[in-house]
């Protein structure tokens, strides 16, 4: 039976895919009529007095070819064009003939005719067509305006129509994926062991609502799906709908918000109402935050994005117990959805996506490299450990761009080397082996990716350096990788603070290389990548000297907020925060400073080794950090 469910909706869309064929087809027509009226030329017609136009007919050497006469409007064609580019009037004194305007050739025939056609104008009276012209001038101005309206009432219908596949032009719509569409699984998507578990018990109540139902139990009506983008979560809910062989609807919050007025209302209830009949199934409303986003102290959500989210909440409590609807939101910021949508009845059940650790993220590549042909000696395992913090989506992305990769260069089978250049690419761009660089510049790079490296390399809780590169990628100069030996979810004080001063390590480099005056702009990225976490660690994390162990958020559930700061702390503390980023970011500098000053040696040896090979790979780079010490200066524990 789980087909004839599934066709029903197939050939309901068939039908209104065409009708939508055809009013797009009408509209376009309509309006290319509508432009080549406007755009057909109004050819601009000279005014001539009537003597001169009659001197001129009656001169055999005379430029006219023919004259047309209706009413008292006189059109005169000249002997090199196709069409009047004259116009004459006549005036009250008596007929054309009388005033002279006679036809030469009258009466001629043959030979004659076309001699005498050849000296003098043709002569043609016309009835008026006032009445004519009249209607071509008015169309001219209610053709374009005619196809507006129709364009407009066809946009309004569409809206009030409540009919998801018929929204044309691009619009969203609640794709369907039915039974009979390529099915994914549990087993497609890799780790998420405990996401899987949840989901399961999703699973059960959709294929046997009936054992639930007896014990009295309350079906679920809502899941979300939490987790970072790229996670999977998508997958993940499409595999709910593979396992329980039931119709799967999706649709994206961010569509919702492109909508005119009303539409995403309407298409909520319209998205509802399909899924109900082809219950059960499965409704998937992708990043729900972009509808259902709080309504703080400070305005909040518009009202186009409140109404949706209403709407999406009338839904779900209008759902009976047995409707056999469920459905999944999924949002990467939890914290920012509006209370209402997280009421028991709505989206109680919480399920979180992580990003996957290292041994998640084997099974990952494995899935996504199951169907690419690779060498022997591939190393998944070795691409896993050092892609600490990637989603499933990079992932995927990686596998793909390494068999593009291998493509490229040949490869019969993908090989290591298309797999790293493939993870480089994708973690900070492509090579950019073009960008010419002068020797100044490659010189200062090479210091600048020389000094990151040592004071990275030195700082006891850094993590060790995994590469350093001059080869410019993405927008970035050069790189110098740090990369954690495995994964950890928390990073103390001291691992934070070596992170800011070895990205402080570049400019240092540079100015004590190259000299106060010298300062570039290579560094921005790292200022930049300073400012951030410096603030963070005091804003979020209470690493502040005297703000230890307070934090400072911005976007909490307090309604009140200063006017003055527009965020729920004083000016005084605005300041104290503002300074307690300053130490940090100074701390950090003066750390990297000391490194520096005390391994000049080391950081000339790095820099030469770069000017010549260009990159220098991790096991290249302790011979090169010989004799490299920690100064006192530098040290915090
Ligand atoms: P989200 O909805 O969380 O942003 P998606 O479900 O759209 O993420 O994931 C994008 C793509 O990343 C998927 O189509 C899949 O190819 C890949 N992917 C993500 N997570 C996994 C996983 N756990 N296992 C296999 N592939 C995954
Ligand atoms: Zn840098």
């Amino acid at each position: 039976m789980p087909n004839s469910t599934s066709k029903k909706p197939q050939k309901k869309q068939n039908a209104s895919n065409s009708a939508r064929l055809v009013s797009f087809v009408f509209v376009v027509i309509l309006i290319c009529l509508a432009f080549v009226a406007l755009l057909t030329p109004q050819t601009h017609l000279d005014e001539v007095p009537l003597s001169d136009v009659i001197s001129r007919a009656n001169d055999e050497n005379g430029d006219i070819k023919k004259i047309t006469v209706s009413g008292s409007e006189i059109k005169i064609t000249l002997k090199d064009k196709d069409q009047p580019t004259q116009v004459s009037r006549k005036d009250g004194s008596g007929t054309l003939y009388e005033q002279g305007l006679v036809n030469k050739c009258e009466g001629k025939s043959g030979e004659e005719l076309s001699s005498c056609q050849e000296k003098y104008p043709v002569i043609e009276y016309k009835e008026p067509t006032n009445i004519w012209s009249n209607i071509w001038d008015i169309a001219i101005i209610a053709l374009p305006i005619l196809a507006m309206i129709i364009f407009f009432s066809y946009l309004m219908r569409q809206a009030q129509s409540m009919n998801n596949q018929s929204m044309g032009f691009g619009k969203a719509k609640a794709k369907l994926y039915g039974p009979d569409k390529k099915k994914v699984k549990f087993e497609d998507v890799a780790g998420n062991e405990a996401a899987k578990q949840d989901l399961s018990e999703v699973v059960d109540f959709l294929k046997s609502p009936k054992k639930y139902e007896k014990l009295g139990a309350k079906i679920p009506r809502g899941v979300l799906l939490a987790g970072d983008p790229g996670t999977g979560k998508t997958l993940m809910a499409r595999a709910v709908a593979g396992e329980a062989n039931v119709p799967f609807f999706s649709i994206s919050g961010s569509e919702f918000a492109e909508m005119f007025v009303g539409v995403g209302a309407s298409r909520v209830r319209d998205l509802f109402s399909k899924a109900k009949k082809n219950a059960p199934s499965i409704i998937f409303i992708d990043e729900i935050d972009a509808v259902a986003h709080k309504r703080d102290a400070r305005g909040g959500a518009g009202r186009e994005d409140e109404q949706t989210l209403n709407q999406i909440l009338v839904e779900m409590d209008g759902f009976d117990n047995d409707s056999g609807v469920i459905v999944i939101a999924a949002t990467n910021r939890v914290d920012m959805l509006d209370k209402a949508l997280l009421r028991p009845g709505r989206f109680d059940r919480h399920v979180n996506v992580t990003l996957p650790e290292r041994k998640d993220r084997l099974e990952i590549l494995k899935v996504h490299f199951k169907n690419k042909p690779t060498e022997k000696n591939v190393k998944l395992d070795e691409l896993a450990a050092k892609t600490a913090g990637s989603s499933g989506a990079d992932l995927a992305n990686i596998a793909n761009e390494a068999a593009i990769t291998a493509a490229r260069e040949g490869h019969k089978e993908i090989t290591n080397n298309d797999i790293t250049e493939a993870f480089e690419r994708v973690a900070i761009g492509p090579e950019r082996k073009s960008k010419v660089m002068n020797d100044y510049e490659r010189k200062l790079t090479a210091y600048h990716e020389a000094g990151h490296a040592v004071v990275g390399h030195v700082l006891p809780d850094s993590d060790p350096v995994h590469k350093i590169t001059i080869i410019p990628r993405g927008r970035t100069g050069g790189v110098t990788w740090f990369l954690p030996p495995e994964d950890r979810s928390y990073k103390n004080i001291y691992e934070l603070k070596d992170i800011l001063a070895r990205a402080m390590g570049g400019r240092i480099a540079e100015k004590i290389v190259f000299g106060d005056d010298d300062v570039t702009t290579g560094a921005s990225s790292d200022l930049k990548n300073v400012a951030e976490l410096s603030k963070e660690m005091i804003v979020e994390e209470g690493m502040g000297t005297s703000t230890r162990n307070q934090v400072f958020p911005e976007n909490s559930d307090v309604s009140y907020y200063t006017i003055s700061t527009g965020k729920p702390y004083s000016e005084k503390t605005a300041e104290l925060i503002d300074s307690e980023i300053k130490k940090l970011s100074d701390e950090a500098a003066k750390r990297a400073e000391a490194v520096l000053k005390a391994n000049t040696k080391v950081l000339d040896r790095v820099a030469k080794a770069l000017l010549e090979n260009e990159t220098i790979e991790e096991e290249d780079i302790a011979p090169l950090m010989e004799g490299a010490v920690l100064p006192a200066a530098a040290k915090l524990h």
